[in-house]
């Protein structure tokens, strides 16, 4: 029979992979519930539309990377491609801004787009993140970046951040028309995709990866040099408080995210461990999107922070607990075996009910494929091993047992 595979851009997440995905999800879910985020768990389907009013027409993500379908009620739909334009329409669909104060949301899941798949790049990938919604203060871009800071220098992950503004809508008026001009006159040393970009999307030019590009953009004016009174305060003040935080960043005034819904603040998390995908974690300030999507006018922020890349990084696990397996002598003493490993258990002991029968040669060498650390051979009574000494000792009772357990791990 042919075998069915899994489809190109896809991944099977499982073994030590699977463990340090929740790993990375576990440490950022503790500092999201210190910084007072609460979660919400998003549609994976959405209206096309959303998609297209927030991320931007123009992003590379609308204009090829969706995936897209009508569904059977005739509906256009789209896998979601990230997660903050969801937030954004629930926070107004759910009219969370009718509760006053402000809202800190955190996400986590698969996000899709047909993209070229690579190490670090996948079709289906999996982000966590965090909005703000109702905070005009710079205080919640401090908090939310160095909050960042905070779960990559827990995961214990070699790290730069880099952050720019993008200043305001009129900021980047004035300064997206002196960009265009500058790139026209490159407009033949650009790559054919950057040619296109100069007028549906220039601001992504910068952020062009071919090397010619890169060379050309070097000497582009620089957007922090058009920022408004307003966007430039805000800067300064970014930095001030990153600073005052200890979070260790550097600018970079060519910084501008790929997504159209940014305003003033955005940063990036990189790493030069993992490849060309260096990423780890990038967001940003969204003053317009709220409204913009037909909520109430609400300044926003937030940051995501792709998964995959991260289990690239990480080292090391948490320890876990040891396992002891139980192996009943005979198939007689199966209902025993049942009964010691629910008591384990009970005992918050990990425990393995030897599940494969065979001779007790056969089954002590599954408990060592399993990674026991302890065998128990169930008969009329019971023999613990250790299995890294070998040591040996019996117990009539299982309480002794259990205690004894207790007091070795
Ligand atoms: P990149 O420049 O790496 O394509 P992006 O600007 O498209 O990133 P965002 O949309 O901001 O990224 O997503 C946030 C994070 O999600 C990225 O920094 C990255 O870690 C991760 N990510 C984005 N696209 C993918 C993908 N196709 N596969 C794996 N991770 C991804
Ligand atoms: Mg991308």
């Amino acid at each position: 029979m042919s075998k069915i595979q899994k489809i190109r851009g896809f991944q099977d997440i499982y073994g030590e992979n699977a463990k340090k995905y929740r790993h990375v999800v576990d440490t950022f879910r503790e500092i999201f519930e210190l910084y007072n985020f609460k979660e919400i768990i998003l549609p994976y389907v959405e209206d096309i539309s959303l998609f297209k009013r927030s991320v931007g027409e123009a992003t590379d993500i609308v204009q090829k990377e969706m995936y897209v379908f009508v569904d059977k009620g005739g509906r256009e739909v789209a896998l979601r491609p990230e997660g903050t334009a969801s937030c954004v329409r629930a926070y107004i669909e759910e009219k969370m801004y009718a509760e006053g104060g402000y809202h800190k949301l955190f996400y986590e899941g698969a996000m899709f787009r047909y993209e070229r798949p690579q190490a670090g790049r996948y079709r289906q990938f999996h982000q966590i993140g965090a909005e703000i919604f109702g905070v005009s203060s710079v205080l919640a871009d401090a908090e939310l970046i160095s909050m960042v800071d905070k779960a990559l220098k827990t995961l214990n992950i070699n790290f730069k951040l880099e952050i720019n503004s993008l200043g305001d809508f009129q900021s980047r008026k004035i300064y997206t028309e002196k960009l265009i001009k500058y790139l026209k006159s490159y407009e033949n040393h650009l790559c054919e995709t950057c040619q296109k970009r100069i007028d549906l999307n220039p601001l992504r030019v910068l952020d062009c990866k071919v090397e010619s590009c890169k060379e050309i953009t070097k000497d582009a004016p620089k957007i922090t040099e058009f920022l408004s009174e307003q966007s430039e305060k805000r800067y300064l003040q970014l930095k001030e408080y990153l600073k005052a935080l200890n979070v260790e960043f550097v600018e970079n005034p060519r910084l501008v995210r790929g997504l159209d819904y940014y305003t003033d603040t955005v940063f990036e998390f990189t790493t030069d461990e993992i490849g060309a995908q260096g990423t780890v974690a990038a967001g940003g300030r969204y003053d317009n999107l709220v409204e913009q999507l037909g909520g109430p006018p609400t300044p926003a922020l937030g940051f995501a922070a792709g998964i995959e890349r991260l289990i690239l990084l990480v080292k090391d696990l948490p320890k876990e607990k040891p396992l002891v397996a139980v192996v009943p002598l005979t198939s007689d003493y199966n209902i025993q075996a049942l009964n010691l490993s629910n008591s384990l258990r009970n005992n918050n002991i990990k425990s393995e009910t030897m599940l494969k029968e065979g001779s007790l040669k056969s089954m002590l060498k599954t408990a060592d494929k399993l990674k026991s650390d302890y065998v128990i051979f169930v008969s009329d009574k019971y023999e613990l091993k250790e299995m890294s000494s070998g040591q040996q000792e019996i117990f009539y009772n299982p309480d002794d047992l259990i205690d004894a357990i207790k007091g070795k791990i």
